[in-house]
């Protein structure tokens, strides 16, 4: 954290603390608490948009002072703060934009490109303490054999040691126990219930035991979107969780929520590298008509492949068949040559730039050949 002596501008002034703001929810629900929003007895959706400031190594996506676009759903109990149905809720909505900016979901086939849900439960405000301690006694036995890091970790603030990245470390991790079984019957049926309605709108996810959330007052499910183009090692790209004392633990009333945090500067640098990467992308096909008699024949047939999903451009017929072959393979990933024959029999001249191979395929097929 930024934290610093401000200087007393006059002698008979004390010099006061002052700290730039790391994240905004512990905020947010202080203005709850002070604009008595829980009076209304409604549900809140609150948002902000903003810089916020840490004292981390800095490095690609990670910075100083970063921007976050962060939204609380937060209110008194009989308004549905505390229903399973909210942290779905929020889920589904954040799956909902990253789906809407067109960023790409991992799928088992393609875990390494798209974004990525993880999520855990850590438990009640009761659950917690049992399983710090359980942690705190595990890792005596094993800290010694930890990088530096983790043995500091280990002393400070143990949660974080699951968080590690050590390589050397992570056998040692995966041993120590596991907050699900910690979890007391109410926090276990709550998580359940989060599950079942992501599965019910087909939101995809993965459980991670390990995840948790560096500052104490989260409780229950806690999650993370990663994506795998742009970021890096930073490639956390928005994370939250469920902070159900925290109000009390300010001084407020019973108030449940729930809440996430984007990174707005990894949002852009993931965005940006999808640009990259679609600009870089090579077309699915180039049609090359030989003679001009055959260019309607090429439209018809580009508007044939498109229909199907297929990237496509077009030539011309007055063009020599060298520069139609050195303008396809600057942009496509194969050529298909149209002349009189091909449009007769239905059966068109493929080559694929990549395989240097060259076959006649009958129309039909062209959509399946060229995917
Ligand atoms: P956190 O509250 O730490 O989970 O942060 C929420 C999101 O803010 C993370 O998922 C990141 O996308 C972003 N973020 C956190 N710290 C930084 C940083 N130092 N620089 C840039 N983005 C950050």
């Amino acid at each position: 954290m930024y934290t610093w002596e401000d200087r007393a501008r006059a002698a008979s002034e004390k010099a006061q603390s002052l700290t730039l703001r790391p994240e905004n929810t512990a905020g947010v629900v202080r203005a709850y608490i002070e604009h008595k929003l829980g009076d209304t007895g409604h549900l809140q959706k609150l948002y902000y948009i903003g810089p916020q400031f840490r004292r981390e190594r800095p490095q690609k996506g990670r910075y100083r002072q970063f921007f976050q676009i962060g939204a609380e759903v937060i209110g008194p109990v009989t308004s549905g703060s505390e229903s399973p149905l909210r942290d779905a809720e929020v889920l589904e909505m954040l799956a909902t934009l990253l789906d809407e900016l067109g960023i790409e979901r991992a799928s088992e086939s393609n875990e390494f490109r798209g974004w990525k849900l993880t999520l855990n439960s850590v438990g009640s405000a009761t659950d917690r303490p049992r399983y710090v301690a359980a942690l705190r006694e595990a890792l005596a036995h094993v800290k010694h054999l930890m990088c530096e890091d983790n043995q500091r970790r280990a002393e400070t603030n143990p949660l974080r040691v699951l968080d590690s990245k050590d390589e050397a470390d992570q056998e040692l991790i995966n041993a120590l126990p596991k907050i699900a079984d910690y979890l007391d019957d109410d926090s276990k049926s709550h998580f359940a219930q989060v599950l079942a309605a992501l599965d019910a709108c087909s939101v995809p996810y993965t459980v991670n035991p390990r995840l948790v959330r560096g500052l104490d007052y989260y409780t229950r499910t806690t999650f993370e979107f990663t994506v795998e183009t742009g970021l890096g090692t930073q490639n956390a790209l928005l994370g939250g969780g469920r902070y159900d004392g925290l109000s009390e633990m300010i001084g407020g009333p019973k108030a449940p929520g729930i809440g996430f945090a984007i990174g707005e500067d990894r949002l852009i640098l993931t965005l940006q590298a999808q640009t990259t990467e679609a600009a870089e992308k090579k077309l699915d096909a180039y049609i090359a008509p030989m003679g001009v008699e055959q260019n309607a024949a090429a439209l018809a047939l580009a508007r044939e492949l498109r229909r199907e999903g297929l990237s496509i451009e077009v030539g011309d017929g007055t063009f020599r068949l060298k520069k139609s072959f050195e303008v396809a393979d600057r942009v496509a990933r194969s050529i298909l040559i149209l002349g009189e024959n091909e449009v007769a029999s239905g059966e068109i001249t493929v080559k694929n730039f990549a395989t240097g191979e060259q076959e006649k395929i009958a129309r039909s097929d062209l959509p399946s050949t060229l995917r």
